[in-house]
């Protein structure tokens, strides 16, 4: 299948609803996956979550740089500290805000051969792992941003702000 179509926060109420845990990881699951992959790296995003591209499925995956990090009925177990930092969403085009995260959580979830991992986040990959788990549940950045902090595209550029700021 490829690149699929990535849903957008003004005209698909998919991304509200909440996500089905993944009973059976086959064939699908591992075409959706793929597919996700695919369409997170077009679009120059750091990660993407399955109801973006369409699917109520707990499936979610980050880029970090260095590794594709596949999730599947990923649960934050521990969170720490806290930070606040500028996110975008795929799903919302061209607004960033900062949103209250923790610094540190770690996930467990099951990879693609169905084992359980778990992993630890810390600063943009505990950012991802949070964006992408709030997803799953139908929530957006925008229902947690800090208020004064949402600013468009343009003001960015303006503003030169660090490249850090993740598109998920
Ligand atoms: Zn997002």
């Amino acid at each position: 299948m490829g690149l699929r179509n990535i849903m957008n926060y003004h005209s698909d109420d998919i991304l509200r609803k909440k996500s089905r845990t993944v009973k059976k990881i086959d064939d699908r699951i591992l075409l959706l996956i793929e597919d996700m992959i695919e369409t997170m790296r077009a679009a120059n995003g750091a990660g993407l979550a399955a109801v973006q591209v369409g699917v109520l499925r707990r499936v979610v995956v980050i880029d970090t740089e260095t590794e594709i990090i596949k999730l599947i009925n990923p649960v934050i177990v521990e969170a720490s500290g806290e930070q606040q930092e500028l996110e975008g969403c795929l799903s919302i085009p061209d607004i960033y805000g900062k949103v209250n995260r923790p610094e540190k959580v770690i996930v467990q979830a099951m990879n693609e051969n169905g084992e359980s991992i778990t992993l630890e986040g810390t600063e943009l990959l505990a950012r991802a792992f949070c964006h992408e788990i709030d997803h799953l549940d139908g929530v957006l950045f925008i229902d947690k941003v800090i208020p004064d902090s949402l600013i468009n595209q343009n003001d960015m550029e303006d503003e030169k702000i660090h490249d850090e700021e993740i598109l998920v």
